[in-house]
């Protein structure tokens, strides 16, 4: 039997839709839902194995990706969200109500991810939105109870699901911290 993954690529990954303008997002509640709505396609959709992350009961890895901060909003009971850790670097909005996190938000002009907001694309019906591209932080599922006996299993599937696994984050996005330290620096 296949380690499970996330519910959303266990049986294979969807590809997304290049034309795709964005959609909305809403929470587990089954009634007041907190709704956010994104004018953007996503990027650097992935699957994460950090223990942050929001992820759907059963999950191994969570689903997230990154949207333009001014794309998305708020559009029904915000008052229902509440920032998860405020002392962390991506302030995560979550349901007060289902614990589901709404979005991802980084306050901090200086991070190299500023200007981006992290959003679990499941969390919306409409299709089209960037498939995930690899995996992140994959040694992390230890931490929340993965068998270390189960990780070769685990990255090979991810191998085969087409997801390169990652103990941090992708080459690309590695890079792109990394030049933002280095401009901050004066060295680049
Ligand atoms: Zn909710
Ligand atoms: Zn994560």
């Amino acid at each position: 039997m296949n380690p499970t993954i996330h519910p959303a690529v266990d049986n294979g990954v969807r590809a997304g839709s290049d034309s795709f303008p964005g959609g909305t997002l809403h929470c587990h509640c089954a009634s007041d839902r907190v709704e956010v709505a994104v004018k953007a396609q996503s990027a650097h959709n992935h699957v994460c194995g950090c223990t942050k992350c929001w992820k759907p009961d059963g999950a191994t890895f969570s689903m997230v990706a990154v949207v333009p901060r001014d794309s998305l909003s708020v559009t029904a009971h915000e008052e229902k969200l509440d920032v998860v850790d405020p002392s962390a670097a991506i302030q995560r909005h979550a349901c007060r109500g289902c614990g589901v996190h709404m979005y991802g938000r980084i306050e901090n002009t200086g991070h190299p991810f500023h200007g981006l907001d992290f959003i679990h694309t499941e969390l919306s019906d409409d299709s089209g939105w960037s498939a995930p591209e690899f995996a992140a932080f994959v040694s992390s599922i230890i931490e929340s109870g993965t068998n270390p006996g189960d990780m070769d299993a685990v990255r090979s599937r991810l191998k085969e699901l087409g997801l390169p696994p990652y103990d941090c984050l992708s080459p690309p996005l590695m890079d792109a911290i990394a030049t933002h330290i280095a401009k901050a620096k004066g060295v680049l």
